[in-house]
This record gives structure tokens, C-alpha cells and sequence, in this order.
């Protein structure tokens, strides 16, 4: 697609299609993003923000694969992007994202998970005890212990509002409460989008990145499903700032700004609603608990749930997946990790300015 006037319809405005737009909005291009509802209200909203490429990794169930291997390298390349893109937001939009060189603690526990980690995380990782020997924020370390440097954490909330005010300044229009009905193709290229309310918006290409919604919009979407989750903001009294990420089996804390951490976070697949329920708030907390042994005591300050969108392999699908379409989905529980690497790549793929190596084992396919 030659760039001159191009127009670009992006479906979803959440950390997908506005990191894409963020993107494509340094190149000259036209570019208009329709939302269901508000912008940065979906996933990006509920999300506790860590940037967790190793952890993540070492916490698969098959890191042997092949499809570990590229998810692997996608999450760090992303990772080592984000330093810079929260730079860049910094300065263009004056919204702090707090990206913070946090790095990742696993406590251990007698569930062996820390022993699972330390397996799989290898030159990633070094002895908690090493690393946190003036700072270890009252977590009791198991002798397994262990500390992951490289990873970090942002506020997601702050980078939802960062990159909506850079997308709208570089001259994009954010159509709210605008839903896509359907696609519109002509000689069997995709040319435009229908909204709910019968409009058509012509356009050179479209991208959906309408998360776990977007199965109702194209076949290549097919398999895709909502796995909500629900988290906590607590108060702990005192100063989070210099605390670590901390994970252990099946939950997580994250520090926050005032005091605050995170705690979640549930999974709950098929589940699309954003109701909350006191009995999976309980037990976050009594997981939180184990982790933690304050836990207990800190404040509930909020309780709130999002939907993340998923394959049934976990795996993100971006690329081009017909003529004229475009698609940036299945962040899953990493969306915020790797929207830079996807977008970045992306852009550049529907700019005709080649593809990134990183994207090509997630490309979309169906029919
Ligand atoms: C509790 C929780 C914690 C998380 N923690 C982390 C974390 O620590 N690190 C991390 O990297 N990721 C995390 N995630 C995952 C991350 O938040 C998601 O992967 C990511 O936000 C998904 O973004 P998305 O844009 O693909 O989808 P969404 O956020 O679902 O955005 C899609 C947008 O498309 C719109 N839309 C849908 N259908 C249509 C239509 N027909 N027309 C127009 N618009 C439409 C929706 O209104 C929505 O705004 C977490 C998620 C949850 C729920």
C-alpha cells in the first residue's frame, strides 16, 4: 500500500489498535479508529501492566516448543522496545506511563513453582537473596528464590491516556461508541467498514483489533475467546515504589503509585462480563497472602475486572489476513508487553515497508 493519502481503519481502540495507531501515525497516513465504546476502556483499563517477558516465558508449560521459542523472542524484542516508546510518549504527550526497571521476584513456595521457573529462566534469572540482599520488601525467600532482572512494569491506565492524546495530536480521529457492523469488500478486497448505525467509511485498509469481540467480524478471527480476569488495588501503608514484580503460583503483585499494589489475577475463560464477585476477591486475597505476609492486613481500595482475548494456543494472530485486512489480536495476558513489537511491526507490513521476522510465526491464516 503506497502511504501518499492512504487511509487506515483500525477497529478497537484498546492497546492494540492504539498502539498501532501510535505507530502508523509518524508515517503520512490518514487514520480513523472506531470503538464499540470508549477509548481505553477494554482490556488496557483492567490490566496491572507487567512487562514480563521472561517470567513469562519461564512460566510455560512447554518451553521445548517451537512456538515457545518465537513466542519468546517476540516478548523480549517488545520488552526492549518499551524503554523508548514510554520515552517518546513522555516527551510528546507529557503523560508519565511509570515504565519502571521494577524486575521480577519469585519468592518460592512449596508448590515447586519457583523450582519450575528457576528450570526454565536459566541465564535470565539470578538468586533472589543476591539481588534483593538491602531491598527484599518483607517477602519471605525460599532457598530457591528467585529475582528476574530485565522486567518491569508501567501503569496502564496512564499509557491507555498517553497514547489516545498522541494519536488524537498526530491528527487521527477516534470515533466512540461507534461499533463496526461488518466489513464492506468489493471485488473481493476489503474496502471499508459498515458502522452499527448504517454508515460506511471507505478505507485502503482495515485492521481489526477489536479484541475478543472481533470473531464476529471475520473468519480469521475464528477461535478466539474471552478469558476474563479480576484484580485488586490494595493499599499497603507505605511506600511500593522500589518494590519488585512478585509472582508466584497462579498470582501476582505488582506495586503501583500511592502506596498501592496490585493483586490478581483471576482466569476465567468464556467468562466476557466485568462483573465482580466477593468470592474471587477473597480468594486473591488469600493468594496475595501467601505471598506476602501483610497481605492480609492491607486496605481493599478497588476490585475491578477486564477481558483479555485469546486463541485457544495463547498465541497472538498479526498480519495480513486477506486482501485489504489487516488484524492485531490475541494479546492475551501479554497485550500490553508486546504492543510495541506488534504494532511496530505491523505498521510497517501494512506500509509495504516489509515484514518483521518477529511477527511472521504469528501470522493470521483460516479458510
Ligand atoms: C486482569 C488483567 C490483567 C492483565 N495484566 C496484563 C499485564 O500485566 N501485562 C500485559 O502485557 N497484559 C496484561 N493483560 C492483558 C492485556 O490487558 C490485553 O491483552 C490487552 O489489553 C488486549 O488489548 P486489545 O486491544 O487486543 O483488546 P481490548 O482491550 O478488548 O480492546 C478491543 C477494543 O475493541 C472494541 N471493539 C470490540 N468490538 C468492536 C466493534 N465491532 N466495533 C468497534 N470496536 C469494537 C472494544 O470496545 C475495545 O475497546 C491483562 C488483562 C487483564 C484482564
Amino acid at each position: 500500500m503506497s502511504p501518499t493519502k492512504a487511509r487506515v481503519c483500525i477497529i478497537g481502540a484498546g492497546a492494540a489498535g492504539l498502539a498501532l495507531a501510535h505507530a502508523l501515525s509518524s508515517r503520512a497516513i490518514e487514520l480513523l479508529i472506531c470503538d464499540a465504546g470508549k477509548a481505553g476502556q477494554g482490556a488496557i483499563a483492567a490490566s496491572a501492566g507487567m512487562i514480563a517477558a521472561d517470567a513469562e516465558a519461564a512460566e510455560s508449560l512447554d518451553p521445548s516448543s517451537s512456538a515457545h521459542r518465537a513466542f519468546h523472542s517476540l516478548a523480549r524484542h517488545s520488552a526492549q522496545m518499551w524503554p523508548l516508546w514510554s520515552e517518546t510518549l513522555l516527551q510528546s504527550t507529557g503523560i508519565d506511563v511509570q515504565y519502571r526497571r521494577s524486575g521480577v521476584l519469585v519468592p518460592g513456595d512449596d508448590t515447586g513453582h519457583a523450582a519450575h521457573m528457576a528450570a526454565q529462566a536459566g541465564r535470565f534469572a539470578i538468586t533472589a537473596r543476591d539481588a534483593l540482599a538491602e531491598d527484599a520488601p518483607g517477602y519471605p525467600l525460599a532457598p530457591g528464590a528467585l529475582f528476574l532482572p530485565g522486567e518491569a512494569r508501567l501503569d496502564p491506565r496512564a499509557l491507555a491516556r498517553a497514547l489516545q492524546h498522541a494519536v488524537r495530536t498526530a491528527g487521527a480521529r477516534i470515533l466512540e461508541d461507534s461499533p463496526v457492523e461488518r466489513l464492506v469488500s468489493t471485488g473481493g478486497r476489503i474496502t471499508g467498514v459498515q458502522l452499527a448505525g448504517g454508515d460506511v467509511l471507505n478505507a485502503d485498509a482495515v485492521v481489526i483489533a477489536a479484541g475478543w469481540a472481533a470473531a464476529r467480524l471475520h473468519a480469521c478471527a475464528d477461535g478466539l475467546v474471552p478469558v476474563k480476569g479480576q484484580i485488586l488495588r490494595l493499599d499497603t501503608g507505605g511506600d511500593t515504589s522500589r518494590w519488585p514484580v512478585v509472582r508466584g503460583d497462579g498470582v501476582y503483585i505488582v506495586p503501583a503509585s500511592g502506596g498501592h499494589v496490585l493483586a490478581g489475577a483471576s482466569v476465567e475463560p468464556g467468562l466476557d462480563d466485568t462483573r465482580t464477585d466477593t468470592a474471587t476477591r477473597d480468594a486473591l486475597m488469600a493468594q496475595a497472602g501467601r505471598l506476602h505476609p501483610d497481605a492480609p492486613r492491607w486496605r481493599l481500595v478497588d476490585h475491578w475486572a477486564g477481558v483479555r482475548p485469546a486463541f485457544p494456543d495463547r498465541m497472538p494472530r498479526v498480519g495480513e489476513a486477506a486482501p485489504g485486512l489487516f488484524v492485531c489480536l490475541g494479546g492475551h495476558r501479554n497485550g500490553i508487553l508486546l504492543a510495541p513489537a506488534l504494532a511496530e511491526g505491523l505498521a510497517r507490513e501494512i506500509t509495504g515497508e516489509g515484514r518483521d521476522g518477529h511477527l511472521a510465526p504469528f501470522a493470521p491464516s483460516y479458510g
